[in-house]
């Protein structure tokens, strides 16, 4: 049986790991990213990184690498084009640098697409042949796995519901559109709609944090909505709202059998979930539709190493 070597390289942490055609992890290496230190520090802990684990078991055969790195990027080259939280990245030929280096044949694509790739093998959409898939942080990324496969599109940047535009008078988003749903759902928006509420005067048990001087966020604010805090639920009804309206918009163009969403913000649980599946229930277009499952999303912080290891296995069995 062969191994491959999966690599999660995100902006705080660079991960990995060894693992069986199944995805279970053999061995796991890490160490902080240090992404302030630009390009040439990453790579050589990127190396580190990995020839730790290659090394670190003897005698087996490693059929490739894969690698889920933060986008925009070229999976199909495998060039990391600008990722706002790299500095100093900017079509950084990744696969080829890995490559060199380890003499084995190397898959990069972006984290969030890797992710759902992960959950559709291994977490909550084992068994399904389609899915949607959201990760709701800071940001909003996501993956579409449609009859088995990743979708990739033309140039390889399919797959990002996070930049759709869900309310037109919505705010301008980084990617330069207009109300996102990263910009209306994403951890931000929750905090910043509760800041908006407290200066409009609505009560609210945060309003202490803010006269502290301390910035609000999104978890603050979800504490404070599991507690029953009007302002802090409010907030996150409304995120809910257009995560909803985000939701049926990708049921309605991809079909899934389901959506799973995962990320710091689906932690939320009931307060998040029930809103979409209301939503979805009231205005997809058919029962079929109407029925599809929203679920939380199973695999935690071992998704962005797993969805490497699933991309790596993808390439190689389509070789
Ligand atoms: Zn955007």
């Amino acid at each position: 049986m062969g191994y491959v070597v999966g690599v999660d390289l995100g902006g705080t942490q660079i991960r990995a790991c060894l693992a069986d055609m199944k995805g279970s992890i053999l061995c796991e290496a890490r160490q902080p990213t240090l992404a302030k230190e630009g390009l040439q520090p990453v790579l050589q802990r990127m190396k580190e990184t990995i020839a730790q684990v290659l090394h670190g078991i003897s005698g087996i055969e490693v059929l490739g690498i894969g690698v889920g790195s933060p986008g925009p990027l070229d999976p199909r080259t495998g060039v990391v084009i600008a990722p706002p939280n790299l500095p100093g990245w900017r079509n950084v030929p990744l696969r080829e640098i890995l490559s060199q280096e380890f003499g084995l044949p190397v898959y990069v694509n972006n984290d969030a697409n890797v992710a759902a790739l992960a959950e559709q093998r291994f977490g909550a959409g084992r068994g399904c042949s389609d899915i949607v898939y959201l990760t709701i942080s800071t940001g909003i990324g996501g993956g579409v796995i449609s009859s088995g496969q990743l979708l990739l599109g033309a140039h390889g940047l399919a797959g990002e519901p996070g930049h759709t535009t869900v309310e037109p008078a919505g705010p301008r988003c980084n990617c330069g559109n207009v109300g996102c749903l990263e910009m209306m759902a994403a951890g931000p928006a929750i905090a910043r709609h509760a800041l908006d509420l407290m200066q409009q005067g609505q009560h609210s048990t945060l309003w202490a944090v803010v006269q502290g001087g301390m910035e609000l966020t999104a978890e603050m604010v979800g504490r404070a909505a599991q507690e029953g805090d009007d302002v802090a639920l409010q907030a996150v009804a409304r995120a809910a709202h257009y995560l909803g309206i985000g939701v049926l918009n990708l049921i309605h163009i991809f079909d899934p059998d389901r959506v799973i969403l995962g990320g710091g913000v689906s932690k939320l649980g009931s307060l998040l979930f029930d809103p979409v599946r209301a939503w979805v229930r009231e205005h997809a277009m058919t029962d079929l539709q109407r029925e599809t499952p929203v679920v939380p999303a199973a695999l935690g912080d071992q998704v962005g190493l797993l969805g490497a290891v699933a991309w790596a296995m993808d390439r190689i069995s389509s070789l």
